[in-house]
């Protein structure tokens, strides 16, 4: 997520929950097929910066707090034996870095290991997935990607962006790769061939997908590929960047919102990508805003004075 307030606050009540509907206190978060906890949303005063759950020993989500950021990124670390990849980094002004390094120790103590290489690497450079990269400027053994197509090809060795992929090996642990530019150039996706979860970044997850009008045949492509991808590979979840959705079908959070109820779940079935990609073939020669069960697809010109959602892309915004 990252187009934001004024642009969309005049329009985003459209799309959300309305005002008249009384959240029912008694329908707390719930816990979901793949966390043991609900994820916090902001309703407890006193919760931490970041909640951290665990995926298997090797593999970890974190949230960031609602009360730091309306965005709430989910940031991702996944341990291979030599290797260990922290997927973003969320918004700026709070300690990631020590978070990092607690879990990394923790792992390298439950593992007998005394060292692990850290590659700080980026769904996209959105600012709410980049944001604590300083954090981890002076940290020994540790690389921070770069934020362009560029840098991320040759760091990853990937032969011709956007339509190739790459394999990583983490040790003992293989990941894919996989650039899917349309919400934002750099944008990629990583496949972890041990636990068959796609990180899906802000392409795909329960919430507002932001594109530029003119950017949705480079989505589409970037979803074909991954539907091409998933044809081949065993996907079992898809976990993106953040919670938009409730559990409501077709219902998002006004955006800035800083407490939620009622969120849907982080993890998505790997059929939503034939379901964004049957939603965006439908729209490829109109885009415009269009709810669907579990996201939003949500086109943007580059300058929207004076036009009208859902209808932003049409006409003379076509090329925009
Ligand atoms: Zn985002």
């Amino acid at each position: 997520m990252n187009y934001r307030k004024a642009l969309l606050l005049s329009v985003i009540t459209i799309f959300s929950v309305t005002a008249c509907e009384t959240p029912d206190a008694s329908s707390a978060q719930s816990p979901t097929a793949l966390f043991s906890e609900p994820w916090n949303s902001g309703l407890d005063a006193a919760e931490a910066d970041f909640q951290i759950q665990q995926i298997d020993p090797n593999t970890f989500a974190i949230r960031q707090s609602l009360h730091t950021t309306f965005e709430a990124p989910f940031l991702y670390l996944i341990f291979g034996t030599d290797k260990v990849i922290l997927v973003d980094t969320g918004v700026e002004g709070v300690d990631l870095r020590s978070i990092v390094d607690q879990q990394i120790e923790a792992w390298l103590l439950a593992n007998g290991q005394e060292k692990v290489s850290l590659i700080v690497a980026h769904s996209h450079a959105h600012g709410d997935h980049v944001g604590g990269d300083d954090g981890f400027s002076d940290r020994p053994d540790t690389v921070v990607v770069g934020h362009s197509p560029e840098d991320i090809a040759k760091f990853f060795n990937i032969d011709a962006w956007p339509v190739s992929t790459k394999a990583v090996d983490l040790g003992d642990r293989m990941v894919d790769i996989l650039p899917t530019p349309g919400h934002h150039d750099s944008h990629i996706m990583i496949y972890d061939r041990t636990t068959d979860i796609l990180f899906s970044g802000d392409t795909i997850y329960p919430g507002r997908i932001y594109f530029r009008c003119g950017n949705i045949a480079e989505l589409k492509a970037s979803i074909d590929r991954i539907a091409d991808f998933s044809s081949t590979n065993n996907i079992r979840w898809v976990l993106g960047a953040h919670i938009e959705m409730t559990t409501e079908p077709g219902q998002s959070f006004q955006s800035e919102d800083r407490t939620r109820q009622n969120e849907h779940a982080l993890e998505l079935q790997p059929g939503i990508i034939n379901d964004m990609h049957a939603a965006l073939g439908a729209m490829i020669d109109a885009p415009r805003v269009e709810s669907f069960d579990e996201f939003v697809l949500f086109p943007i010109p580059t300058d929207p004075r004076g036009k009208t959602p859902p209808d932003w892309c049409k006409a003379d915004n076509a090329s925009e």
